[in-house]
């Protein structure tokens, strides 16, 4: 069954950036590297929630050993601009200290978000973090973060798809979508 190309949530319209099968074999090839990195040091997964759920599901299934899994929820949109401010909605539910993090970003925009939740697990001293962005904005880099494994690097445009949201809607499409001109 052919796919529209472009799809409509609430008042916008998207046009595919990414297909399925690119993100699909992506994940896997991070997997791959993530597995060769923290080999047999069962590392513990932070997912950014919301964002990251889709794509911390698929990569830890791409990741060759033990490992753990936990959530943040933290939120700085509102609609397709970020508001300035990173709230923590739902906090860390595991020791983190002296464990092998891999803390799991859906989008590095500004880097904010993740600036401010790195800031925050430092204080816990865990042994190592290794942070990952499923897609960068790199012209959108306004904070001094490291990211050490990149999905892929993208315009500065609103995305949605693979677990990003338009006000709640896209979550569930399978590739990346972008706003359309
Ligand atoms: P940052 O703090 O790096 O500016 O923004 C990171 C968060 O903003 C991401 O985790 C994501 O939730 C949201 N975000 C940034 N850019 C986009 C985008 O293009 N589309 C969507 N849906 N969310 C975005």
């Amino acid at each position: 069954m052919s796919k529209p190309s472009i799809i409509t949530l609430h008042d916008l319209s998207f046009k595919p950036l990414i297909p399925e099968e690119e993100v699909r074999k992506r994940v896997l090839e991070l997997g791959e590297v993530l597995s060769a990195e923290l080999k047999g040091k069962r590392p513990l997964f932070i997912s950014i929630l919301s964002g990251a759920f889709v794509f911390a599901a698929d990569l830890i299934r791409a990741f060759d050993g033990d490992c753990e899994v936990s959530f943040v929820k933290l939120a700085s949109y509102a609609g397709t601009s970020s508001t300035g401010e990173v709230r923590t909605v739902l906090g860390l539910d595991k020791q983190i200290e002296g464990r092998h993090l891999v803390v799991v970003e859906d989008i590095v925009d500004t880097g904010q978000t993740l600036h401010h939740f790195l800031e925050e697990i430092l204080k816990h001293k865990p042994a190592s973090i290794t942070t990952v962005g499923f897609l960068r904005k790199p012209e959108a880099v306004a904070f001094p973060v490291k990211v050490d494994i990149i999905g892929f690097d993208i315009d500065d445009k609103f995305v949605v798809g693979y677990g990003l949201d338009y006000n709640g809607l896209g979550r569930n499409l399978r590739g990346i979508y972008v706003l359309a001109d």
